[in-house]
């Protein structure tokens, strides 16, 4: 399974995969790097080969859209729930990936609101994106990659999300 998180710049994309893979978090992230980790992950009773795309920049979408096609996987789509630019952003992406799956019967996305630690500065309102995510048919989850919250969820979530539109597929 292909994993893709896509998304603005510093709303946490690379700590969320960092979070994810090796439970970890630090503060400075290098925001250039764009990295494609190979692992397997237990989920369900089922081992299933992983390959998560950590990207840094809208470029890169554009380069991996046909390869993409080709595997037919999935996106996490991550705004921060601090800044709205991000959040516009994200339901942009969210169109675009929509139309790569049109003839397909599930959009294989997950909308992701990031930093939901920091409530205080909370720019994005929960149900403003979660009324965004119903009309589209797609998940919203809100996730902290500094505390932990909700990362491996929403990996799950995707995960069986693939599965269920590719039940004989690469895991
Ligand atoms: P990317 O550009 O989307 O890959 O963003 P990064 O993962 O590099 O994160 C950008 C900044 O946000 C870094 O300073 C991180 O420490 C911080 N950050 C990422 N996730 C969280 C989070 O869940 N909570 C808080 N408070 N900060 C976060
Ligand atoms: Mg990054």
């Amino acid at each position: 399974m292909k994993i893709v998180l896509i998304g603005s710049g510093g709303v946490g994309k690379s700590c969320i995969a960092l979070r994810y893979l090796k439970d970890r978090f630090v503060e400075e992230y290098d925001p250039t790097i764009e990295e494609s980790y190979s692992t397997t992950i237990e989920l369900d009773g089922h081992t299933v080969p992983l390959e998560l795309v950590d990207t840094a920049g809208q470029e890169e979408f554009k380069s991996f859209r046909d390869a993409t096609l080709d595997f037919g996987e999935a996106f996490i789509i991550v705004f921060s729930i601090t800044d709205d630019a991000s959040y516009k952003e994200a339901t942009k992406l969210v169109t675009k990936v929509e139309k790569l799956f049109m003839d397909e019967d599930v959009t294989p996305i997950l909308l992701v609101g990031n930093k939901c630690d920091l409530k205080d500065r909370r720019k994005v309102e929960e149900a403003v994106a979660r009324g965004f995510c119903e009309q589209h048919n797609i998940t919203y989850m809100e996730t902290s990659a500094k505390e932990s919250t909700n990362v491996r969820d929403a990996f799950a979530h995707i995960i069986r999300l693939l599965r269920r539109t590719n039940p004989t597929g690469n895991g």
